[in-house]
């Protein structure tokens, strides 16, 4: 099977050094394996996406001497695969909606039981109180959720491959994930589908192999080979990489403009200058 890797920014934002990281490393990796190299634009947020932010990502990527198949992917094209993924998963039993807001979550979340972690990958988990809500009773400003316990159940064990450098080895699905993941959401008011969903459907539909992408991603791959095991995709290998930080050892945001790929093209700086900067 050929080598196939992506990289999927979300137009938000200037992209700074992190993103440089991760999208060269991913094109290296590529075309040391004699594979392709993807980019597809994660636009699911409509409401922070912008056309300005899409075109500079292509031009700094282009700048930094990657090229990629068009046309690209822009995720909120395809609301209709998502829609198909998340009608499979309420087939088989493992969706419910959930009107429950965060200040909701907060005060059910307000007596914690000792042991039982609070937060996972999605921030604080969920405490359950929609999830004996079936989708006939969905209303349009629902969520949808994962029963997480059911989807586990379900699954059976599935397993991946992580090759990065933090957590390489088989990790193995297990039924913890109800208590340390919980039940998470798959679709949300007023956007194509949650990343979750979405990044499960178009790494299947794109045939991804290996999903190269920042260590602050790991946690949330449990849930991605969850949702390949019961939508019945190949699960990818995956590779997290270490984060890029600035010198007080806090990882780089959109907003950290001074690290943008822009700025240093601006200051006379060389593709060949950035990736010595970030250690490639
Ligand atoms: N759009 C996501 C991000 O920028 C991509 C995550 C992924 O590679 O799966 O964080």
């Amino acid at each position: 099977m050929m080598f196939r890797t992506r990289f999927a920014p979300s137009p938000t934002g200037p992209l700074h050094l992190g993103h440089a990281y991760s999208a060269m490393l991913a094109y290296d990796m590529a075309t040391e394996a004699g594979g392709e190299f993807i980019l597809r634009i994660d636009d699911l947020d409509q409401s922070r996406s912008r056309a300005e932010w899409e075109d500079l990502i292509f031009e700094d990527l282009k700048w930094l001497g990657l090229s990629w198949p068009t046309p690209v992917r822009r995720e909120n094209d395809h609301a209709d695969d998502y829609a198909a993924a998340l009608d499979r998963l309420g087939a088989m039993g493992l969706t419910y909606p959930c009107r429950c807001r965060r200040k909701d979550i907060e005060a059910a979340a307000s007596a914690p039981q000792e042991g039982v972690p609070q937060f996972g990958p999605d921030g604080r988990i969920y405490p359950g109180t929609c999830r004996t809500r079936t989708m006939e009773d969905r209303q349009s400003d629902d969520v949808i959720r994962l029963n997480m316990r059911k989807a586990v159940a379900l699954a059976g064990s599935p397993s991946f491959t992580e090759t990065g450098p933090i957590h390489g080895g088989n990790h193995v699905i297990s039924g913890d994930m109800f208590d340390t993941i919980g039940d998470v959401i798959l679709s949300r008011r007023d956007m194509a589908a949650a990343y979750h969903l979405a990044v499960v459907v178009d790494d299947a539909a794109q045939g991804i192999t290996h999903v190269i992408r920042g260590a602050d991603l790991f946690e949330a791959t449990f849930i991605h080979v969850l949702l390949h095991q019961l939508l019945g995709h190949p699960t990818p290998t995956y590779h997290h990489h270490d984060l890029i930080r600035d010198e007080a050892g806090k990882r780089l945001a959109k907003r950290d403009d001074a690290r943008a790929i822009r700025k240093y093209r601006e200051d006379g700086l060389s593709p060949a200058d950035v990736r010595k900067l970030v250690g490639l």
